[in-house]
């Protein structure tokens, strides 16, 4: 039986009928002894050998000034590549500097420094603050999450639209309370939903009166070259807006060669406006004599230029689309019509966002394990790992083969579809 009309109106006899169908369809899930990870989303050994000629870089150790990038120095990082990275996230050269290899710890350093020092325009360091709370758009990244958590930052949860947070409920916090000192997004296919962030939506964000004089947008655009499709969507000019609206220092940006070339060893960005810039040096000065400028010339004489970043990628799309598709077709040919699931069909990043019948997400996820499939837990993508509604999985299909994205994927809609029947039938 291929039932295609909404679970919820079937009799009960055909709702008992469906429940016995998928109860045998995951007993036969079970006897296959399957060991699949859907779990984090990490480029797959096929997408980290794109970038293998790294190793054998670079050729010099001179940079295009003549100096020697085995030597201390260099805090902003090498010129040659901040030119590369400040064309491709649309910034200026100087507004941008690079790291070491993870964003994710600029983030970190960041957040530290304004509750140690505040940053400019604070009236005190944030650890002198009473309560300081970040507005996160969910689902998000749950390492955004857990990081405030760490830091004892309250968190306060909007929506997350298509087209970015929901603007009338980030402005309803901003405006009127003065304890909202940040809000963190991904602008450009987010983790996990695949929102882009519109022009618009990035336009009322920087606009936006703030009671917090030191309102603080941590803009990670993480997945901001990630395209899956062949429209390559450009990310909203944050800083530009933010500057144009007098709030030049709201915006702090994040990118990384995390899934562009190694997530081990890259190269991390980070850009803002000239007093951040300024502020974020001076702390950093006190921890670093300079990055790691071998690295830096290496992917500059890896990539060339700008377009030899572009043209790159598309290299790892061509590896990764053909696994979201079989995301999509594995939950389409098995749950299509049922009203028990929605899913995105995201054209960048490295997430598929899985919203199933409430209260069954973690009953998924439980099912899933219980058949070899390891899932990211339910609840993830949200402050302190609790979903009201316990729907939401995100699925991370860039890290196994094709033909086990495809095997996990059958198992997990067989998942949804019992788990929704179990509850249907109470
Ligand atoms: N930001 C987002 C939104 C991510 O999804 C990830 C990794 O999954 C990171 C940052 C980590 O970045 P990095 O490897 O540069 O520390």
């Amino acid at each position: 039986m291929t039932t295609r009309v909404p679970l919820s109106t079937l009799s009960p006899e055909d709702l008992a009928a469906f429940l016995a169908e998928k109860q045998a369809a995951y007993t036969a899930l079970q006897e296959r002894g399957l060991t699949l990870d859907l779990t984090r989303g990490k480029p797959a050994p096929e997408q980290l050998d794109l970038a293998e000629d790294l190793l054998r870089l670079p050729t010099t150790h001179l940079d295009r000034s003549g100096a020697d990038v085995r030597n201390y120095g260099g805090l902003e990082g090498l010129l040659e590549l901040r030119e590369i990275f400040a064309e491709l996230l649309g910034v200026e050269v100087a507004q941008l500097i690079c790291q070491g290899n993870s964003s994710l710890t600029l983030m970190h350093q960041t957040v530290t420094n304004l509750l140690l020092w505040g940053g400019p325009g604070s009236p005190r360091p944030w650890k002198d603050e009473d309560v300081v709370r970040f507005v996160c758009p969910v689902p998000g990244y749950d390492r955004h999450f857990s990081m405030l958590a760490d830091f004892g930052i309250e968190m306060v949860t909007v929506p997350m639209h298509h087209d970015g947070p929901d603007v009338e409920a980030v402005r309803a916090l901003v405006e009127n309370d003065p304890t909202v000192k940040g809000l963190w997004i991904v602008p450009t296919y987010a983790n996990p939903s695949g929102a882009v962030c519109s022009q618009e939506v990035a336009a009322a964000l920087m606009a936006m009166p703030s009671a917090a004089p030191d309102f603080r947008i941590f803009w990670d655009n993480a997945y901001a070259l990630h395209h899956l499709t062949e429209e390559e969507v450009k990310s909203a000019d944050a800083l530009s807006l933010a500057a144009a609206s007098g709030n030049p220092d709201r915006p702090i940006l994040f990118a990384s060669t995390s899934k562009i070339t190694f997530a081990g060893a890259g190269v991390a960005v980070m850009a803002m406006s000239e007093a951040n810039k300024a502020w974020f040096l001076q702390h950093l000065g006190m921890a670093s004599i300079g990055p790691d400028k071998v690295n830096h010339l290496r992917h500059v004489e890896f990539f060339g230029d700008a377009e030899g970043v572009r043209a790159h990628m598309r290299k790892h799309r061509d590896i990764i689309a053909p696994k979201f598709a079989a995301v999509d077709d594995a939950l389409t040919a098995e749950l299509e019509g049922l009203d028990i699931a929605e899913w995105t069909r995201p054209t960048g990043g490295y997430f598929v966002n899985l919203d199933v019948l409430d209260g069954t997400a973690s009953r998924v996820v439980e099912l899933a394990k219980a058949a070899g499939i390891a899932l990211t837990p339910a609840g993830s993508s949200f402050p302190l790992g609790q979903d009201p509604r316990d729907r939401n999985i995100r699925l991370a299909p860039t890290f196994p083969t094709l033909g086990e994205v495809e095997t996990a994927m059958a198992g997990v809609a067989t998942c949804v579809a019992l788990a929704a029947a179990e509850k249907l039938s109470g």
